[in-house]
């Protein structure tokens, strides 16, 4: 095994620099951050550290301002200290790693790889974050020493949420340096690590910008717009909404052409070399300042009548306008769930939109085939750098696997494009597919080889035994996940919850203490869970059946309560939304294994409620249970810090601040690959089993009563006042207050969770009956956003 590593230096404090810093320190890593001293000091303020160090503070500061933030929670930026190269590189002396992310200029590089030749300590890894400078180049005039443990790490911005990272080994990198920079990838940081070879841009920008480019001269040749082009060129191809043209808003027109100047320059003998030939009017709008987003305006940019896009003939801005057509044919391609379907779909769609698709896709997928060997052996690596570097659903080789191998060939030879030999040489092998079972189509070798599979990184499909679930009703399934572990997982739309998944709950629990020794709840789609299936609670309102939605807070009260005294370990494995009976759910298992992007929070009074789960309970439980048996504390303090989370909706932007917010506990895990979330969550479960699990124990617990509520009132009429909460809000935060508070009557006094449940049930009813609440939910479910009525 390789060994972690501690301590690192990151060098370079600009966009990529501060984001790769923030990263190390997401994942507990002792960070130095150092950029130079600024240039244009006086002599007097070249005498105060605070000027010396202004670039790397700034880059830290900007990490931590970011929208979406660098860092998991503002405490992680504790990990990073700055300084600058002229004052600290003696501090380089004992880190593990450097990374350099400085300007992309070889002899800037270069100079700084010769101060640190013989400053850092033996064994101490040097990795470059150069887009595409080469190796060889960058060490010229170094040592041995430095150039066996010198290589590329390239990661992709933003560092925090973008999976893939390059790895690049030069001709000198010594095999353990190699596998120990993996290992840190993807064991440290949750990277998706993919090997290059030092070749210019590597893989993810080499495909990437020629991809982009290609569509932006195919749009200019054809006369079809941006806006059209990135409806054909966004989910219909399996790529994000961004597609070409906003991905190029979003990247930087400036950086984007940087890259792209780089391989037109380097790449002499390159068959699509003129792809990367940027249009001119790409430059005209770099000198005219028009970056895309950084600049408020790039291909498209935000007008006074709406959206307006950048017209390359005119080379000024027209409005935004779709082609009805395109837009319908694209529209209903974005439909077909399974990405496979919609790309076979979509190249043989006859319209604009599938004749434009095809030729684009097949002079990717073939300028990629013609690349393997050169920027990578492997046609998986090429995948994943476009999966995890450009968020596309599907590689070249896995679009072209879903297209058809044979059935695409036939079609790229009968419009006459030239094919490499690598690929008349599997068609010739009789291979059918590029990938079958675990098996991918070496091109260099002929023939199929094992694929290098992640055995962290499996799905609940991959890791679940037997042919049928369990468990299974029409809102979840209960499955054998193996070493006495069972996983349950719903099956409802978005994951919401409904009477199926209040059942299954209970019954799951039930089966885990019979047969097995803990449950997993784990599921699968975007969002992890958002809330209570809001329709149901609405209709069931407007009908004004009460009973019915009385029994359903019941059922779910009691579900969670089943599980929070289980006499098994039940682990929770959260990511992204994790809201309302979602986050309930998390409250009432043991532990939660979360994906370090999990968005959680009880926001039902966004939807003009309160949690109607046992949230209330169970996360004001959590917090109390933090007192020790016998300290006599004021408790009001603890209630009001759960009152605000809930009053105010709280949501919090990581797993970490998930966690600080009190709805995971500290010693709770966090998964940095989503990847690997399942196998986590399960090992998480085994441990609890194995080290002894003791049950919950029920604890009554002196709540504040009638003076908490009081003081609790106070600070909502000043919110009220202030204008930060409506007449209605403070309604509702009344009734919140007088349920977390144990309810009126007396001072603080022994409160049991039955009273508790008893309350907030009463509560979640009556707010059903109120007409503000019903139009805050019907408004959630129309427009997806809260009304503040
Ligand atoms: P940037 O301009 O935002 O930041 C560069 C920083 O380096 C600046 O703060 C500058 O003051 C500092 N610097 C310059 N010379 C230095 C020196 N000799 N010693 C110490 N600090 C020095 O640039 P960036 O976008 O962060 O790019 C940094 C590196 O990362 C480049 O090699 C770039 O090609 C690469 N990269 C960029 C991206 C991206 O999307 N921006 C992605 C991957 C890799």
């Amino acid at each position: 095994m390789s060994k972690p590593i501690r301590r690192v230096a990151v060098i370079g404090a600009g966009v990529m620099g501060s984001g790769i810093a923030a990263h190390f320190a997401n994942s507990g890593i002792e960070t130095i951050l150092l950029d130079i001293v600024p240039p244009n000091l006086t002599d007097d303020e070249k005498k105060v550290a605070a000027n010396r160090n202004r670039f790397a503070v700034n880059g830290k500061t900007n990490a931590l301002k970011n929208k979406p933030g660098a860092f998991f929670h503002a405490t992680n930026a504790d990990l990073v200290t700055v300084g600058n190269t002229e004052d600290d590189l003696g501090r380089l002396a004992n880190v593990d790693l450097v990374v350099e992310a400085i300007i992309e200029k070889l002899e800037h590089k270069q100079s700084l790889f010769a101060k640190l030749d013989g400053l850092v300590a033996e064994g101490t890894i040097v990795a470059s974050n150069t887009s595409g400078l080469s190796i060889a180049k960058m060490l010229e005039g170094r040592s041995d020493g430095f150039r066996k443990n010198f290589l590329v790490m390239h990661f992709f911005n933003p560092v925090r949420y973008m999976k893939l990272l390059e790895v690049v080994p030069g001709t000198e990198t010594a095999p353990e340096v190699l596998e120990r920079v993996k290992s840190i990838g993807a064991n440290q940081l949750g990277k998706g690590v993919v090997l290059g070879h030092d070749t210019p841009n590597f893989i993810g920008n080499r495909i990437g910008v020629h991809a982009m480019l290609l569509t932006v001269h195919m749009a200019v040749e054809q006369k079809l717009s941006p806006e059209d082009v990135d409806l054909i060129s966004g989910p219909p191809m399996g790529h994000p909404r961004s597609a070409s043209f906003r991905t190029a808003d979003i990247v930087g027109l400036d950086t984007f052409l940087h890259v792209a100047d780089n391989c037109y320059d380097s790449l002499t003998n390159d068959p699509e070399r003129d792809v990367f030939k940027a249009p001119a009017f790409m430059r005209t709008m770099v000198e005219k300042k028009l970056l895309g987003n950084k600049s408020k305006a790039g291909f498209f940019r935000r007008g006074k009548a709406g959206s307006e896009t950048f017209d390359s003939d005119a080379l000024d801005y027209r409005p935004a306008a779709e082609t009805d057509a395109v837009k319908a044919t694209c529209k209903k391609l974005s439909k077909i769930e399974d990405v496979r379907e919609r790309v076979k779909a979509l190249v043989a769609d006859e319209t604009v939109v599938g004749k434009f698709a095809w030729t684009s896709i097949s002079r990717t997928l073939l300028y990629s085939a013609g690349l393997v060997g050169e920027i990578s052996d492997d046609i998986e690596a090429c995948d994943q750098a476009m999966r995890w570097g450009y968020n596309w659903e599907l590689g070249p080789f896995e679009s072209w696997d879903a297209i058809g191998f044979e059935a695409g060939l036939a079609r790229m030879k009968a419009d006459g494009l030239t094919i490499p030999a690598s690929i008349e040489k599997m068609a010739a092998s009789g291979a059918k597919a590029f990938y079958v079972g675990e098996t991918k189509f070496d091109l260099a070798k002929g023939a199929y080889v094992p694929r290098d599979l992640d055995p962290k990184a499996k799905t609940l499909g991959e890791i679940r035994r037997g042919p049928k679930p369990v468990f299974q009703n029409a809102g979840a399934e209960a499955w054998d996940l193996g070493d006495g572990i069972l996983g349950l997982t719903f099956t409802t739309k978005a994951n919401s919850i409904d009477n199926e998944v209040i059942a299954a709950l209970p019954r799951a629990v039930e089966l885990a203490e019979k047969d097995f020794r803990g449950l997993v709840i784990t599921n699968e789609g975007e969002h992890f869970c958002v809330g209570a299936n809001l329709l149901m609670v609405v209709m069931a309102a407007q009908a004004k059946q009460w009973e019915t939605i009385r029994g359903t807070v019941r059922g779910l009260q009691s579900a969670v309560q089943r599980m929070k005294y289980a006499t098994v370990p039940i682990v929770a494995a959260p990511y992204g939304m994790t809201v309302g009976g979602g986050l309930e759910v998390c409250l009432a298992s043991h532990a939660t294994q979360a994906y370090c992007e999990t968005y959680a929070g009880l926001v039902e009074v966004g939807v003009g409620l309160i949690p109607g789960g046992g949230g209330n309970l169970n996360l004001l439980w959590r917090a109390l249970s933090a007192i020790p048996e016998g300290v006599e504390v004021d408790t009001l303090p603890y209630v009001t810090n759960v009152f605000k989370s809930i009053a105010m909706a709280k949501v919090s932007s990581s797993a970490v601040e998930a966690q600080q917010f009190g709805f995971f506990y500290p010693r709770d895990g966090i998964s940095l690959d989503r990847a690997r979330l399942v196998s986590e969550a399960k090992a998480r479960a085994i441990g609890l089993a194995d080290a002894g699990f003791v049950p919950n124990v029920p604890r009554a617990f002196r709540l504040p009563g009638e003076s908490g509520i009081a003081t609790l009132h106070m600070m909502i009429d000043t919110l009220v006042a202030g204008g930060m909460a409506t007449e209605y809000d403070a309604h509702i935060a009344r009734k919140l207050a007088s349920v977390l508070c144990g309810g009126a009557g007396g001072a603080f006094k022994s409160v049991t969770e039955a009273e508790m449940l008893e309350l907030e049930g009463e509560v979640f009813v009556s707010l059903c009956g109120e007409t503000k609440s019903q139009e805050r939910m019907q408004a959630m479910l129309t427009t997806n956003k809260p009304l503040r009525n």
